[in-house]
């Protein structure tokens, strides 16, 4: 059995986690489900974007799916990552049939350190005219992600990871990253690896996305990269993420609360679907993610039940419900 932590959040949070529920539970999944509170609703009601039980709650689950925060949404998931020790990221750049991606076959996942890099924001402004960032990277943190990495590769039938870096520039810091990618590496002699410098790859991953299978990259080049990667395959409403920690893990959607389309029943239910079919994975319940996976392609590749953002006529209910009927 599985404690889930459930937090819908705000706008079509709420839409999206309830179509997702109704779905699992076709699965016949033995999980718990416990739905915790955070976000701006949360924040009018309680006083607070994040209260202590919502955390609490989420250190006591196994895993945590989190449907949206409005405004909050930087204060409550930067705290929770914070508090979590959520040190991965991870963001799947796949393409899908009936959407705007610019290719017909990418199908690459980006781990990005969450901890340390760029995002220790630790600036000073000296004099008005000039201003100081430091960026930290220790052996611990990145050998951790880079490790993630290749374990990711291995656990998913991945044949490749590709570090991304700037070391010819940023030659100690980026450096040690790379130094340690090849160390790591060793350990795993089934898996092939490579590195870039993050220029070329943000145009390769225009030119030959398809040559990528797992990146694995430092905080500010994962943020980077992982929009671009977005742009490459379409739509807001289908890209999943994983945060992963020593204390716990959660998963959301890449978008937010959408407050011009939220309570309309028009937010694509995908982008949370495919949030689950990471959960189930990372549980190690790989038939059941397998099937949700498939029976989400099954309903984007056959066009017939696709929301307003697809160009479809359906309700978020309607294309969750054809999902469910496909498994
Ligand atoms: P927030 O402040 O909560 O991030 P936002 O106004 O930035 O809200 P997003 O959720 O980031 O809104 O969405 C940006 C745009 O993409 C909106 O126009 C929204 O309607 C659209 N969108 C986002 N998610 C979906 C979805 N699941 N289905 C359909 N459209 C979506
Ligand atoms: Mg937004």
């Amino acid at each position: 059995m599985f404690k889930i932590a459930v937090i819908p959040g705000d706008g079509i949070g709420k839409e999206v986690m309830e179509a997702t529920i109704n779905v699992l539970d076709a699965l016949n999944l033995d999980f718990e489900y416990t739905y915790g509170d955070a976000g701006d609703e949360c924040l009018e009601k309680t006083g607070t974007a994040l209260p202590k039980e919502t955390l609490d709650l989420i250190k006591n689950s196994d895993a945590c799916l989190f449907g949206a925060a409005g405004e909050t949404a930087a204060d409550v998931i930067v705290k929770i990552r914070q508090e979590m020790k959520m040190f991965a990221n991870l963001r799947p750049v796949k393409s899908y049939p009936n959407t705007n991606s610019l290719f017909k076959d990418v199908d690459f996942m980006i781990v990005r350190e969450n901890t340390e890099g760029m995002y220790i924001a630790d600036e000073e402004k000296e004099t008005e005219e000039g201003a100081i960032a430091r960026r930290i990277i220790t052996r611990k943190a990145e050998e951790r992600i880079i490790r993630y990495a290749f374990e990711y590769a291995k656990a998913n039938n991945r044949k490749k990871v590709t570090a991304v870096h700037k070391a010819n520039v940023l030659k100690k810091t980026d450096g040690l990253f790379k130094e340690i990618f090849y160390e790591v590496a060793e350990e795993y002699p089934d898996i092939e690896s490579e590195d870039f410098y993050v220029d070329a790859t943000a145009m390769y991953l225009i030119t030959n996305p398809q040559s990528f299978e797992v990146i694995v990259t430092t905080n500010l080049f994962g943020d980077i990269l992982s929009d671009e990667g977005a742009g490459l395959v379409g739509s807001l409403g289908l890209i999943p993420s994983a945060n992963i920690g020593e204390e716990g893990a959660l998963f959301e959607p890449v978008h937010g609360s959408a407050p011009d389309i939220a309570g309309e029943k028009k937010a694509n239910p995908t982008a949370m679907l495919l949030s689950a079919v990471m959960m189930l994975r990372h549980l190690n319940l790989t038939d059941e993610a397998d099937k949700l996976d498939a029976a989400i392609l099954k309903v984007l590749d056959e066009g017939k039940y696709l929301t307003g953002d697809l160009g479809g006529s359906s309700n978020t209910f309607e294309m969750a419900e054809a999902i469910k009927n496909n498994l």
